[in-house]
């Protein structure tokens, strides 16, 4: 897939949306097929959930409590139902419908991305991408609160391959210049048919990050290849209540449990897929009783190496994507940028005394 930046930004075809366009455009598209956007939920939270009236799309907001992920790889899964007494065994049938997801910042895209690979390498994973077979992606400008960091993970604001079209917010107001990533993009503006193309070609408007990792993501995962035995993973777990949410809520996390149950008949049962969690005490924990990370210090150092070092090595990316949810929503207000800084600065001492 092409990397779209600022650079190649002019090449592409640009349309002005005002504020009534763009809630005409999301009923459009509701017309066509099923709408996921980013709603309200509580007084300051927001979710993504399937859009009943386009005026519910909030297209201003910092981030969802949940990433999308929980689309394609639902929380809870039935896998298969089973006859004990007929040894047969029937799957769940996953069937791929067409799905737009509207307003999609660009890091939450890139999340996808990252499970792509972990679910297509090796024994690809059927339900995940079945699921993701029919969906669009049609992507949103954002402004960084003080939790994001993406663009110190690789992902700056003008990163939009993978999307369809683009929505960048023109300055303070409703307006948003729509740009056409991939012809799918180009059929939608065609079909809808209401908006006139811009000539003068703009580019989407920087952003500043607050929240920075102090070395070039490039440099990250070799830090990891000398911070196994940091202190640093003393000094989180000190604070840390392992209670999970930092798995829970991250894009890139995957990690699930399967469990077998039975009917009280001793003859029916099924196989359900739960999502789980590397933080949780229980992950690492084996048949009679051993655990093999029970410590929290080494669940954080794990957590943090399979965002940056063990994944990447094979994939060449990290698999962190900045959106800051595991910092937003700790209980103990750990922030992993102070993790990833504070190693960099164990590596960098260690660096000056050899
Ligand atoms: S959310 Fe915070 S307290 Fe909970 S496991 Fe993660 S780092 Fe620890
Ligand atoms: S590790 Fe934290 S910042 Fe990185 S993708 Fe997961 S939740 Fe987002």
């Amino acid at each position: 897939m092409n990397d779209v930046t600022n650079s190649k930004l002019k090449k592409l075809k640009q349309y002005a949306f005002d504020k009534d366009s763009t809630l005409k455009f999301i009923e459009f598209l509701m017309q066509k097929t099923e709408v996921i956007a980013p709603q309200n939920k509580g007084q300051a939270s927001y979710s993504y959930e399937i859009v009943k009236d386009a005026k519910d799309v909030v297209l201003d907001y910092p981030r969802t409590i949940q990433p999308l992920k929980k689309f394609f790889l639902p929380p809870v899964e039935d896998l298969l139902a089973f006859d004990l007494n007929a040894n047969t065994y029937q799957e769940e049938k996953i069937e791929a419908k067409d799905k737009i997801f509207f307003g999609i910042h660009n890091y939450e895209l890139e999340g996808i991305k990252r499970l792509d690979y972990s679910f297509k390498k090796g024994n690809p994973e059927s339900n995940y991408l079945t699921r993701r077979e029919k969906s669009m992606f049609i992507g949103i400008s954002y402004e960084p609160d003080s939790y994001h960091f993406s663009e110190s993970v690789g992902i700056p604001a003008d990163k939009i391959d993978g999307f369809c079209l683009f929505f960048d917010k023109i300055s303070n107001k409703s307006d948003y210049m729509v740009f056409v990533v991939d012809e799918n993009g180009q059929k939608l503006i065609d079909s809808f048919g209401k908006v006139n193309e811009v000539k003068s070609k703009a580019e989407i408007t920087a952003k500043k990050f607050q929240n920075k990792v102090k070395l070039h993501y490039n440099r990250i995962p070799q830090v990891f290849d000398h911070v196994y035995k940091s202190k640093v993973w003393d000094k989180v777990a000190e604070r840390c209540v392992g209670c999970g949410t930092c798995n829970l809520l991250c894009a890139t996390c995957y990690c699930f449990d399967v469990r077998d149950e039975i009917e009280i008949n001793a003859k029916d049962g099924k196989r359900t897929r739960f999502w789980d969690g590397c933080m949780l005490n229980t992950f690492a924990e084996v048949a009679g009783g051993e655990n093999f990370r029970e410590k929290l210090n080494q669940r954080t150092r794990h957590r943090l190496y399979r965002k940056f070092k063990y994944i990447t090595d094979h994939s060449g990316e990290l698999h962190c994507i900045g959106c800051g949810r595991c910092s937003k929503y700790c209980p103990a207000d750990i922030s992993i940028v102070e993790i990833i800084n504070s190693l960099i600065d164990d590596y960098t001492t260690q660096q000056k005394k050899n």
